[in-house]
């Protein structure tokens, strides 16, 4: 058996495995293209081309695949087999160049908002040289972007890699400000924490709701949840652990720096975070997790629910995206430093992320807006849907001092004069420990805590790269024209805590007092669910950020937001369609059995003796009789909305339709049968319990 440091990476083709199989130049001109982006040449290609190939042969690969992520929010593959016809009848494992750099998958089954016609169907797919390539089930995979013929983007990696380069750009311009001469490029890093639910595979198998929609869309509470708190970080169970055991092995073997695993607040559920990885990396090793997670489970008759919110009345699962941006040179450049000057310029960065939430709030929202996520948002479980920033209190008295140019420093009441003064030094413990916030400063990264458990995190990161890109831009525009450099970046900074302060909240993000402030004093956004926010993707402000910086068209732009409620619709419809199914071919059958059994009892004992008394017999005969004409009338009125949505072809009047009519339909249907399943005696009721779901592992 290999140890860990042995299997760590050995499905991926990383820079170890270059050095060793690629000539010196070869190998410098390939260094070149991942970290600086230089052109590739043909033959470099065709040499990195055959060395992959042997490599990959060697440890078992047929076949290779470009791997990318359509907007279906998972990732696509299309394996093709290394083998050429040979002169001699026999075959040859072959690879070139070309295969390596692009490939010409059919686009037309992919979505695309009308970006591409089915008679131009050609899609293209396109090395990205910056993530590894690795091998899974016996295939290369090679990680690639996806774009249409034109060259509009149909992927999640086209606009992050696009949006890294924005902030590169102008993150360069503000540190050459401060006199380094010397980074080559910024970069950000990310460490997503992924949440998740483990399951009975028998169990889920027996709920039409899981199968179809991958969370419950009935269920009683069950006498114990979450109110012990005694899962949170309790010991893991045997076979959770046999499960996380394997699972890091197997992550280990694709170089995914899986790190630390426990048991989240929720009966069932755990929490897997990685060691940070450029964002890039990041976002793939993350959209690998969720694959394995998946695959892992069913090898041990489980299955993870990725869902945000799988079950009502307990935590749902989400994702937080643990974000900081660093030089090539490995300085995180939200560390504040040693000297003054370094602090200046900590404090320009963490300037250029205020501004950038509070300027943005709505393209931040906008990310992480799904069906699921809207569960989750603003139920005292995950943050609210209204953004903010939490500073802790030590950061925020410092801003407060620079902006109205009072002491902060008490005991020597000197005033804080930015390029002069030494920040105190700030640990993770005097940040952090602020729960409830949508988007916290931890000391040296900020994490955003509003991502939903099955999305990718390269939405997130291309929204919070390009704002940030933006706010620095204006800072650089600025500044590069100062005659009297440090009193423009004082002003500049002082200006900016002045314009933005009303983002920065350290209280209680889940106090509905906050939102109240928060949207009538402070005038932030408050959109609920994902069609109040969607449209606005589409807002003037919001097209021009992110044309300006080049990470998306306005095609792709309206394509998306298209996508995105499409996708909206589809799900909660699919949804209620289950209900349903549900309703009629199982719950109403099952309430009709017992009140068959117990009309049946009551009349036997009355043969029998007609004093016999039948007070609880004819109750629950009453109860069930009364809950079933309830169920039967609210399933036909779910039915009826869900007729009348077919005659809607908006895709936002859908939405709109589906956010007022088809949900609250569906909430009062399930209020009806979850009293029911409390009537009913289970070996009636028609599927597992939450008992059973949650503390069935
Ligand atoms: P917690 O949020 O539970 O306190 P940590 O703060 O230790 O846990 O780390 C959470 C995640 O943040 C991990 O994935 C970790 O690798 C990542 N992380 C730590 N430092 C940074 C950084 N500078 N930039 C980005 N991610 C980071
Ligand atoms: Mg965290």
């Amino acid at each position: 058996m290999k140890t860990i440091t042995e299997s760590f990476g050995s499905m991926v083709f990383d820079e170890r495995v270059m050095k060793a199989t690629l000539s010196a130049s070869v190998y410098s001109s390939l260094e070149k293209t991942i970290h600086e982006g230089a052109k590739l040449d043909a033959t470099v290609a065709d040499a990195v081309a055959a060395a992959m190939k042997d490599w990959a042969v060697l440890r078992g690969a047929t076949h290779y695949t470009h791997w990318f992520q359509p907007l279906t929010g998972i990732t696509a593959e299309k394996h093709d087999s290394f083998i050429t016809p040979s002169p001699d009848g026999g075959v040859i494992m072959e690879f070139s160049g070309k295969e390596l750099i692009k490939g010409e998958p059919d686009a037309s089954s992919f979505p695309s908002g009308g970006l591409r016609a089915t008679f131009e169907a050609r899609g293209y797919t396109a090395w990205d040289p910056t993530s590894y390539a690795f091998i899974k089930d016996n295939t290369l995979c090679i990680p690639t972007a996806f774009c249409s013929y034109g060259g509009e983007a149909l992927d999640k990696k086209t606009p992050l890699l696009r949006s890294m380069e924005a902030l590169n750009r102008q993150a360069l311009r503000i540190l050459r400000l401060f006199g380094n001469s010397t980074a080559k490029y910024v970069h950000t890093s990310v460490g997503p924490e992924q949440e998740y639910f483990l399951i009975d595979k028998e169990m889920y198998l027996k709920r039409k709701d899981l199968v179809y929609t991958g969370r419950t869309l009935f269920g009683a509470k069950p006498p114990k949840g979450q109110e012990m708190d005694d899962h949170y970080f309790g010991v893991i169970k045997p076979r959770v652990a046999a499960f996380m055991e394997d699972l890091n092995q197997e992550l280990w073997k694709l170089g995914v720096l899986a790190k630390t695993e426990h048991n989240e607040v929720a009966p069932a559920q755990h929490e897997l975070a990685p060691i940070y990885t450029t964002t890039n990396v990041a976002t793939d090793h993350n959209q690998l997790t969720m694959e394995l997670l998946q695959k892992t489970a069913s090898r041990h008759h489980l299955v993870c629910l990725l869902h945000e919110k799988p079950f009502a009345g307990v935590n749902g699962s989400g994702k937080h995206n643990n974000w900081s941006m660093t030089t090539d040179d490995g300085s995180n450049l939200f560390t504040p430093g040693a000297t003054p000057y370094e602090n200046a310029q900590f404090l320009l960065f963490l300037c250029a992320v205020i501004k950038a939430v509070d300027d943005y709030q709505d393209l931040l929202r906008i990310s992480v807006a799904t069906a699921g996520n809207d569960h989750r948002l603003g139920a005292n479980e995950a943050p609210p849907a209204v953004m903010s920033i939490f500073l802790g209190n030590e950061l925020t008295s410092i801003l407060e001092a620079i902006e109205t140019d009072t002491p902060y420093f008490a005991e020597k009441r000197s005033k804080m004069k930015l390029g002069v003064d030494v920040l105190p030094k700030f640990t993770k413990d005097t940040t952090d420990r602020n729960r409830t916030s949508p988007f916290a400063f931890t000391g040296n990264k900020f994490e955003f805590r509003a991502l939903g458990s099955s999305d990718s995190i390269a939405c997130v990161n291309i929204m919070l790269n390009t704002a940030v890109a933006e706010s620095l831009k204006i800072y650089a525009d600025r500044l590069e024209h100062a005659k009297d450099f440090p009193s423009a970046l004082h002003e500049m900074i002082r200006k900016t805590i002045k314009d933005h302060k009303r983002i920065i909240f350290n209280g209680n993000g889940y106090d509905d007092t906050w939102i109240r402030e928060a949207v009538k004093e402070r005038g932030l956004l408050n959109y609920r669910t994902t069609p109040d926010c969607l449209p606005h993707l589409l807002d003037q402000k919001n097209l021009e950020l992110l044309t300006t910086h080049k990470v998306f068209t306005p095609a792709e732009l309206s394509s998306r937001m298209e996508i995105i409620l499409e996708n909206y619709c589809k799900s909660i419809t699919i949804e209620a369609t289950t209900m349903v199914d549900m309703v009629m071919k199982e719950i109403l059958p099952a309430i009709s059995s017992y009140t068959l059994e117990m009309a049946q009892i009551a009349r036997t004992k009355q043969e029998v003796d007609a004093s016999l008394s039948c007070v609880y017999e004819k109750e629950v005969l009453h109860q069930l009789t009364g809950l079933s004409q309830r169920i039967h009338s609210q399933v036909q009125a779910l039915s009826d909305h869900l007729v009348a949505l077919q005659e809607l072809s908006d895709t936002c009047r859908t939405a709109f339709q589906i956010r007022d009519v088809i949900l609250p339909s569906m909430c009062t249907l399930r209020v009806a049968c979850d009293e029911a399943e409390l009537l009913c005696p289970k070996r009636l009721w028609p599927f597992p319990t939450y008992g059973d779901l949650l503390f069935g592992v």
